[in-house]
């Protein structure tokens, strides 16, 4: 059956980049995109480079009118104010930024980001009009423990539960232990989880939130693996790592062929 989510292939570039090299990313992109475009008509693309990048990489898109997307990987769950080192969702917005990572897993690894943070990190991103983009995934001992779907549904219901009922938003389901590892889940596995993950959007939202939310998998995509995922009929896109850094590599992804 014909999905009608945009199927969306985001690049995490995580503390690579700076903000020349992230211009000279982009320009190689677009251009390694040009041709290919028209045909992958559909697919959102979107980079998410480091804040020091984010100026740099929006004034190119709108000087070069580039249908890429722009995304960061964090937000502060302040509003403004005495919070040093913060960057708040207002002012990502103001250049124009569509989506925000909330809840990587190396923020809540490294960061001790909790689930009452991260719910306070999706909220402050909707509220200043960007889409948070929620990354839930259980790691190697979680899932020995409790199998692949219980931490990921248990992490997306307190993401969403300040959200009010119509808010937008990007499911990204990334297994800890898939993550730069090299060994990305199969395209059973994730499927497994978005179904779960979908159905438990049934339940908190409805119908058609649950019809209507992209849930992208993440965890070692590269452009051999990426159709298998797509092919899935839950799994929407795909949150890239390693494999965004490179534009020949990360346009193939793009272009990915069912
Ligand atoms: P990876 O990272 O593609 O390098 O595994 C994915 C992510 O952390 O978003």
């Amino acid at each position: 059956p014909q999905t009608p989510r945009t199927p969306l292939i985001a690049g995490n570039w995580k503390m690579h980049l700076d903000h020349l090299q992230a211009i000279a990313l982009v320009q190689k992109l677009a251009w390694s995109l040009k041709d290919a475009r028209h045909d992958y008509r559909q697919t959102e693309v979107a980079v998410f480079p480091p804040f020091t990048d984010l100026r740099s990489v929006q004034t190119l898109l709108a000087a070069d009118k580039l249908s890429l997307e722009l995304g960061a990987q964090d937000v502060s769950p302040h509003e403004s104010g005495a919070y040093t080192g913060d960057v708040s969702a207002a002012m990502l917005a103001k250049l124009e930024v569509t989506y925000t990572l909330v809840g990587h897993s190396e923020r809540r690894q490294g960061h001790g980001e909790s689930d009452d943070v991260v719910g306070r990190k999706a909220l402050a991103a909707h509220r200043a009009g960007m889409v948070p983009m929620i990354c839930v995934g259980e790691t190697a001992e979680d899932l020995e423990e409790h199998g692949a779907a219980a931490i990921p549904l248990a992490q997306l219901g307190a993401a969403i539960a300040e959200l009010p009922a119509d808010a937008d938003f990007v499911v990204a389901y990334e297994p800890v232990w898939a993550i730069g590892s090299g060994q990305a889940a199969t395209p059973e596995q994730a499927e497994q989880v978005a179904r779960a993950l979908r159905e438990q959007l049934r339940d908190l939202r409805d119908d058609a939130r649950a019809a209507a939310t992209r849930i992208l998998y993440g965890g070692s995509v590269s452009s051999q693996n990426v159709a298998g995922f797509l092919r899935q009929p839950n799994v929407d896109g795909a949150l890239v790592g390693g494999a965004s850094l490179q534009a020949d590599e990360f346009s193939r992804i793009v272009q990915f062929e069912k």
